[in-house]
C-alpha cells in the first residue's frame, strides 16, 4: 500500500467515554501520536465549548502534552474542514456535537477511515450526554475510562457540578455557558444533585 492510499474496507469507529478527568484526552492524544508514528495522515477536531486546559486550537491533557486540533462546534464544520486524504480522524469533546456526528462517523468508517471519538458519556445529572449513546452503539470499540472520586477515592463515574461550592440542581442546564460552575469527579455514592426548584421535593435517597 502506498502512502496516502486507503484500505477501503478497513475503517472502524472507536469511542473513548468516561467522566471528566478520566484521561480521555490523554488517551486520544496517545492514539493520535501512535497513528503519526505509523505515518498515517491524522486530523484532530475539538468542540469549541471546552477550553479548560489550553487554547481552543489544541487538544490538551492535564499533563501538558498537546496536539494541534481544529476547533469546531458542529458536525457540518467537521465535514467542511475534512481533509479528504486523512486516514485517522479524531474528535475530542464529542458530547457537545449534534447527532449528525453519528452519520458522519459511520460514513467515514465505511470509507476506510479510523474514527476516534472521545467524550463525556454522562452529563452532571448522570444522564446520557448528546450523541454519545448512539456513538457508543455504532462503534466497533468502546473504552469507558474512570477517574478517581475526590471524596472517597473509589473509581469515579459521575461528573459532579458545583455552583458556588454547592451541588447543582437537577433543572440546571445540561451545558452552562460562562464557566461559573466547577466540576469534580465522583463515584455514584458521592454524586449529589439538588432537586429541581419547581418540585420542591427531596431526592428519594
Ligand atoms: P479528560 O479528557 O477525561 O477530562 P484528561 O486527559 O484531560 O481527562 O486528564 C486526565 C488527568 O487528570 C489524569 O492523568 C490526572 O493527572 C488528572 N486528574 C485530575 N483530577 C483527577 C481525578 N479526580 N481522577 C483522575 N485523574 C485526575
Ligand atoms: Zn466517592
Amino acid at each position: 500500500m502506498t502512502s496516502g492510499s486507503f484500505q477501503l474496507n478497513g475503517g472502524w469507529i472507536e469511542v473513548i467515554a468516561g467522566v471528566m478527568f478520566s484521561g480521555k484526552s490523554e488517551e486520544l492524544i496517545r492514539r493520535v501520536r501512535r497513528s503519526l508514528i505509523a505515518r498515517k495522515r491524522v486530523q484532530v477536531f475539538k468542540s469549541h465549548l471546552d477550553n479548560r486546559y489550553s487554547g481552543v486550537y489544541t487538544v490538551g491533557s492535564h499533563d501538558g502534552r498537546t496536539v494541534e486540533a481544529v476547533p469546531v462546534d458542529s458536525t457540518e464544520q467537521i465535514a467542511l474542514r475534512l481533509d479528504p486524504m486523512a486516514q485517522v480522524i479524531a474528535v475530542d469533546e464529542a458530547q457537545f456535537l449534534d447527532i449528525g456526528i453519528v452519520a458522519l462517523a459511520n460514513s467515514l468508517a465505511n470509507r476506510g477511515r479510523r474514527v476516534i471519538l472521545a467524550g463525556t458519556d454522562t452529563d452532571f445529572r448522570g444522564e446520557p450526554f448528546g450523541p454519545m449513546p448512539q456513538l457508543m452503539c455504532v462503534a466497533e470499540v468502546v473504552d469507558k475510562l474512570h477517574a478517581i472520586c475526590v471524596m472517597c477515592g473509589a473509581p469515579a463515574t459521575r461528573n459532579q457540578r458545583l455552583i458556588d461550592g454547592k451541588p447543582a440542581r437537577y433543572d440546571s442546564p445540561q451545558v452552562m455557558v460562562g464557566g461559573a460552575e466547577a466540576y469534580e469527579a465522583r463515584c455514584r455514592n458521592c454524586h449529589k444533585i439538588l432537586p429541581a426548584e419547581e418540585s420542591g421535593t427531596l431526592p428519594l435517597f
